[in-house]
């Protein structure tokens, strides 16, 4: 694992966007022990605490998302490999989820799979372009099912990371789910703290289309629960 100083430019307000996800952030004045349990689903994100915005556990919905700001601060490069050479910040992803991410690769590997790590930590203002530019291609309503709004990417906690192989050419694709590592992924990625987030048939509950290849880490024990009686995060934290 690699330890990376993010340029603090990639976390700052550009405001160029006023109408998205702009409302000024205030946190919470009590900054003592809060758990989960303390989440509100009819709190809006404003209210989340730095604690609560770190837990491995915090929804991020199409209703819930980040604050424009909010970089995570223990962005590591987990030591898997990944199809491009360059250092992009989308090889970052939280040291917990990191350990966990480089047991889950040696273990595939193990299996001789060809598993590669394609998309982890994305900025704000990363995903601002990127949902900008599906809206041309497609449309708000089409974009919507694909790709999330600034502030409401998982990739932007630092704790989700979208794997792939060769077979789909490395992309992020949904036949995925019949490779060998697709396959593998289904199966095992819990027994490392890891979730498929957005299941097939789960539309209705976690706002996307099916994508096997976005792993998203919860921990062991809720990623088992998660995995042996599929439900969606939304499900097991109780906010559906
Ligand atoms: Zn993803």
């Amino acid at each position: 694992m690699k330890l990376i100083h993010l340029s603090t430019d990639d976390g700052k307000m550009k405001n160029k966007n006023d109408d998205l996800d702009s409302a000024p952030i205030k946190n919470s004045i009590d900054k003592g022990e809060q758990s989960q349990e303390d989440f509100d689903k009819d709190k809006p994100w404003e209210s989340y605490t730095e604690e609560q915005l770190d837990d491995v556990l915090l929804l991020i919905d199409k209703e819930r998302g980040l604050p424009k700001d909010y970089v995570p601060s223990d962005l590591v490069e987990p030591n898997v490999p990944f199809p491009f050479i360059e250092e992009l910040p989308q090889r970052l992803i939280r040291q917990e989820a990191a350990a966990a991410l480089e047991d889950l690769f040696k273990k595939a590997n193990d299996e001789n799979l060809n598993l590669y790590a394609q998309s982890g930590y994305r900025s704000y203002e990363r995903q601002e372009n990127i949902f900008a530019y599906y809206v041309e291609r497609t449309g708000k309503e089409k974009a919507s099912r694909v790709s999330a709004n600034a502030g409401h990417s998982e990739h932007q906690t630092g704790l989700a990371m979208d794997v792939t192989s060769p077979e789909v050419n490395f992309q992020l694709v949904t036949s995925f789910e019949d490779t060998p590592e697709g396959q593998w992924i289904k199966e095992n990625a819990a027994q490392f703290g890891f979730i498929i987030r957005y299941p097939k048939d789960k539309e209705k509950i976690t706002g996307y289309q099916y994508e096997p290849w976005h792993l998203r880490f919860v921990g062991k024990e809720p990623a088992k629960i998660i995995h042996e009686q599929g439900l969606t995060l939304e499900e097991y934290l109780g906010f559906e």
